[in-house]
C-alpha cells in the first residue's frame, strides 16, 4: 500500500521540486552550489517574514530549538516576560523563559479560549517586561492570536514582542517589520512545507541592539546568535564559512520550499489557506464536529482541532489511519483524550481536502458525499 496521506499539523506533505531536493545526496557546506542555495533560502525568507531589515537564523534542529534561541538571546536573568497563553506551545515557551531565568507572568484564558488585551495591557502595566511573547497559532489547540494589536500593546510597552510562528508562517498573515514584531521563530516541517530538522529565527534590529547591549554572555553555546551572525551573514554573501555542520541537505530543501512560497506570492498563499481553513469548516459542520476554539475568529487556518462527538474516543484517529489518512489526536493536556486534529496547510489542495473529508466521514460511519460537496463548494467560493 502506497504511503498514506500526512495530514497532521507538522511535518506535511511536500511538494515534488521540494522533495526532490531533499532527495539528492548531500552536499558538502562548502559546496558552490550550497552556498548558493543557502543564500537565496536566507535572502528569501526576509521576504516570507516580511522582514526586510531582519536578520534570518537558520539552524539544525527542530521549532523548539527555534523557541529556545528567541529566549537565550533576548533574556537575561531576572527579567520579566509576559506570555500571552493559549495552550500548550505558549506553556512551553513559559517553560523555556523559566529556565533561562526569567519570572514569568502568564496571561491565559479556558481552553481554546484567548486573553482580552486589556488582560495583556494590565500584566504589561504592572512592571516593566523584557518581552512579550505570542503563539501565533497555538497547535494544540488551533488558537490564533491577534498579533498585530497584541505586537502594538508589547511595543507601547517598550517590551521585546517574540512571535512563535511554527504553525502559522507562510500561511497566516504576518507582517513582522509593519507590525513591529521583533522576533519571529519557526521551524521547516509545518507551513513552509519543507522536512522537519531546521530551526528558523528571524531577528528585527531591536532584538538584535538587544543582543549587543546584553550584561552577561548567552548561556548556550548552539543557540548563541553572536556565533552564528557570521555564519549567516557569510552564507548570504555567497562565501561559505563554518561554525557547526549546516545540515546541507535540509537547507536544499528549504531552498525550494522557500522558492515555491515566494512564486505563489505572500498575500496568495495567505487567502489560499483561508480558502482551505472554509473548505475543511463546512465539512465539520457537515458531520457535526465541533471545533475546539471558542469563536470561529479564533480559529487557525492551518489546522482544525476537533471534538469527538458523544461516543467516540481517541480510536477514531486509528479508524482515519485505516482509510488512508494521518490526523493527529489531542495535545492540550487538559483535553488530550477529547479531541482530534487536523493539519491543512502547504501543498493541501482540492485532492487532499477530498480525501481527508472522505476519511473522516467513512470512519465516523457518515457518509461522505454531503461533507465533501459541503467542502468544495466552500473551497470554490
Ligand atoms: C510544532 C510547534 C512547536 C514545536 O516545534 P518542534 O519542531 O516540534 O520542536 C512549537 N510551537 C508551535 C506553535 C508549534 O506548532
Amino acid at each position: 500500500m502506497s504511503q498514506p496521506l500526512l495530514m497532521i499539523p507538522g511535518p506535511i506533505e511536500l511538494e515534488p521540486a521540494v522533495a526532490a531536493a531533499a532527495a539528492r545526496p548531500p552536499l558538502g557546506h562548502l559546496d558552490p552550489e550550497l552556498v548558493a542555495m543557502f543564500s537565496r533560502a536566507l535572502g528569501g525568507l526576509r521576504e516570507v517574514f516580511r522582514a526586510p531589515d531582519g536578520q534570518p537564523f537558520v539552524v539544525a534542529g527542530s521549532g523548539t530549538l527555534a523557541m529556545e534561541m528567541g529566549v537565550a538571546n533576548l533574556i537575561e536573568r531576572g527579567d520579566r516576560a509576559v506570555v500571552v497563553d493559549s495552550g500548550y506551545f505558549s506553556a512551553r515557551m513559559a517553560t523555556l523563559l523559566e529556565r533561562h531565568g526569567a519570572q514569568v507572568r502568564r496571561v491565559g484564558a479556558g481552553l481554546g479560549d484567548l486573553p482580552t488585551l486589556a488582560e495583556v495591557e494590565a500584566a504589561l502595566s504592572s512592571g516593566p517586561a523584557r518581552v512579550l511573547t505570542i503563539t501565533h497559532v497555538d497547535t494544540s489547540t488551533g488558537v490564533l492570536a491577534p498579533v498585530r494589536e497584541l505586537a502594538a500593546l508589547g511595543a507601547r510597552h517598550g517590551a521585546l514582542v517574540v512571535v512563535d510562528g511554527i504553525c502559522s508562517v507562510a500561511a497566516e498573515p504576518l507582517e513582522m517589520q509593519a507590525w513591529g514584531v521583533d522576533l519571529v521563530l519557526t521551524a521547516s516541517q509545518k507551513a513552509l512545507g519543507a522536512p522537519p530538522g531546521l530551526a528558523i529565527v528571524m531577528a528585527g534590529p531591536r532584538a538584535m541592539a538587544a543582543l549587543g547591549a546584553r550584561r552577561t554572555p548567552v548561556a548556550s553555546y548552539y543557540a548563541d546568535f553572536g556565533e552564528w551572525l557570521p555564519i549567516m551573514q557569510a552564507y548570504e554573501a555567497r562565501k561559505a564559512a563554518y561554525f557547526a555542520t549546516p545540515a546541507t541537505t535540509l537547507v536544499a530543501a528549504l531552498d525550494a520550499a522557500v522558492a515555491s512560497v515566494i512564486a505563489e506570492g505572500l498575500p496568495a498563499r495567505w487567502a489560499r489557506h483561508g480558502r482551505i481553513a472554509a473548505a475543511m469548516n463546512a465539512a465539520w459542520s457537515a458531520l457535526s464536529l465541533r471545533p475546539l476554539p471558542r469563536r470561529p475568529e479564533l480559529a487557525a487556518h492551518t489546522l482544525s482541532a476537533l471534538y469527538y462527538p458523544e461516543g467516540v474516543d481517541a480510536q477514531l484517529v486509528g479508524r482515519i489511519r485505516d482509510q488512508g489518512v494521518v490526523v493527529a489526536g489531542g495535545l492540550h493536556p487538559e483535553a488530550r483524550a477529547r479531541y482530534f486534529r487536523v493539519g491543512h496547510m502547504g501543498a493541501t489542495g482540492e485532492p487532499e481536502i477530498r480525501r481527508t473529508v472522505a476519511a473522516v466521514a467513512r470512519a465516523l460511519g457518515q457518509p461522505e458525499q454531503p461533507a465533501v460537496a459541503a467542502a468544495i463548494r466552500a473551497l470554490r467560493g
